[in-house]
Formats: C-alpha cells, structure tokens, sequence
C-alpha cells in the first residue's frame, strides 16, 4: 500500500512475487484528509483488492505501507519532517493493524520506491543504489548490498533536504536553501503557475514538458542541474553503481536527466562519476506500492 498527499495505491502479490491485483484512488484536493479518514480508506481498498485477487483477508501474510515520512526504525513512528503533518507522531502499523488485523510494517515511501526499482526495475543486480523520488517533495532511498539502509531514524538517503544555499529560504524541515526548495514538484508548480492559472499540479507540468513548452522544459532542465548538484555530493560519499531516478517527475525524460547527469558529472570525484549509472526508473507510479509487496517478502514477518 502506497499512501501519499493525493492517493491510496494497493497491490496484492503472492509469494512468487507475481501481483494479483492492483487498485487505486486518488483524492480530491479539497476532501478532507485527517489521518483516520486516510486509515479508514486505505483498509477498505486493501480489503476490495484482496477481494479482487480471489483470496480472503486471512490469506494475507502481512502488509506493507509507504508513506511520504520517514519512519523510526523499531518504532515505526513516523518523524516530524514530512509531508503529512496530520500523521506525526503516529504509530501507522499499529492503527492500520488493528483495522485489518494483520500484522503491518511501515516503511519510508521513496524506500519503498528504492526496493522495488531493485528488485522489479531499473536497479535489478545493483550493489550499491541510489533511488530519487521526484514527487512533490524530493526523497531518496539506497540499497546497499540487497538490503535498504535507513540510517538510525531513517532519513539516509534524504537528498531533498540537502542544502544548497547556506542563505537561502527556509525549509519545511528547519534547514535554509534545500534542493527541494528550488527542485521539488511543489516548488515548480509555484513558479510555473504565478502567471499561469491552468498550472495547477506536477501532472501539468509534465504534461507541458512533453508539449514542447518552452518555459516548462527550462524550469524542469535547471532542477536536474540543481539535483545534480545535490547528487554528486551523495556519489561521493555513497559511490554507487546505480542512480534510478523515480517519481512524478521522472516522465519529463531527457529533458531532466541530461542537465542532471550533466551537473553531476562537474559535481563528484571523476571515479565515481565514471561508476555510476544514472537511468529512468521503470516501476512509474507503481513503484512503491510494489516495493511494500517488497519489503513484506523480504522482511521476517512479526508474530501473529
Ligand atoms: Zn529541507
């Protein structure tokens, strides 16, 4: 299950890791969007795509859940900084848990997109990768050796809040001049729709994008320069063999990637440069609800 600002994606695999079923949903910008009214949804799909897939609710050994948050490791609750402020300091697991009494693990969306690129998508047989979630936000995942590394409270990998500009704005997370200030979905639908009303989402704009719209395609090219930037600081300390860019914002293509590989390539040491791969992810938004299905069949699943 993938929970975001907007949307409630479910998919329904087996233990072969084929998906059965697939469902979603995506909310109105003036529905009112309380965690409990969030919960309260998101089993209910679960239970119609368990429905859907010809399997009853006790069939189902676990089930993972994605949110834009990063989740506290052996706590599962979720920390301050995230783009569901209603959420903080909530235990996910537990509430859903106890609505669809099964057990539930929680997991970092862009993670979760990180899990799935590594173990469906573009970052299948990487030994070290880093995974961006261009959304709205910008977050980030690594898998290293086969298994996520979250870091302690876990934000590694959290390169939208790395900051580029010691004078810049402040941030939703307390810090000035973040990449996700100047680079994140939020940022260039504001910019982009001050003198232009019909800009109203990320969709519009990459929409626009492949229009051929001028304008569009220069923001979206000057923010691969500025994920670049912020990129080749985490190259450097990370030295992957893989970059997939993922998220909303991935679909704009070349028009992203080139100035992004190309700020990169002036951004990190020349060895690591020359070991990483930068790729579009494949998943799309698939990617993290299939990466909960991921993480359920990687993880040893809690007793009962
Ligand atoms: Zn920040």
């Amino acid at each position: 299950m993938d929970v975001g600002r907007r949307h409630v994606n479910v998919a329904v695999a087996d233990l072969a890791h084929t998906v059965i079923a697939e469902r979603g949903e995506r909310l109105q910008p003036d529905e009112e969007h309380t965690a409990e009214v969030m919960l309260d949804r998101a089993a209910a799909l679960v239970v119609a795509a368990v429905e859907e897939s010809g399997h009853l609710l006790s069939d189902v050994i676990g089930v993972g859940l994605g949110l834009p948050a990063p989740v506290v490791s052996g706590t599962g609750l979720l920390g301050a900084s995230n783009i569901l402020p209603a959420w903080a300091g909530l235990a996910p697991s537990v509430e859903l848990g106890r609505r669809l009494q099964l057990p539930v693990h929680v997991e970092n969306d862009a993670n979760l997109g990180a899990l799935s690129e590594h173990t469906w998508g573009a970052g299948r047989g990487s030994e070290a990768l880093v995974y961006l979630k261009l959304g709205t936000g910008i977050g980030g995942g690594l898998v290293i050796n086969g298994r996520l590394f979250r870091g302690i409270s876990g934000t590694a990998g959290e390169i939208g809040h790395l900051s580029l500009d010691a004078a810049g704005d402040v941030c939703r997370c307390g810090n000035r001049g973040c990449l996700e200030l100047v680079a994140g979905g939020a940022a260039l639908v504001s910019v982009l729709g001050r003198g232009r009303p019909e800009v109203r989402s990320l969709a519009d704009v990459v929409g626009l994008v492949a229009d051929g719209d001028a304008p569009c395609r220069r923001l979206v090219a000057d923010a691969g320069s500025s994920i670049g930037v912020a990129l080749g600081g985490l190259v450097n300390l990370i030295n992957p063999d893989r970059v997939v860019v993922g998220g909303e914002l991935a679909a704009t293509g070349q028009v992203l990637l080139d100035p992004l590989r190309h700020a990169l390539g002036r951004s990190a040491v020349p060895s690591a440069v020359e070991a990483v791969d930068v790729v579009q992810g494949t998943l799309g938004g698939r990617a993290e609800a299939l990466g909960a299905v991921a993480l359920v069949l990687r993880e040893p699943s809690p007793t009962r």
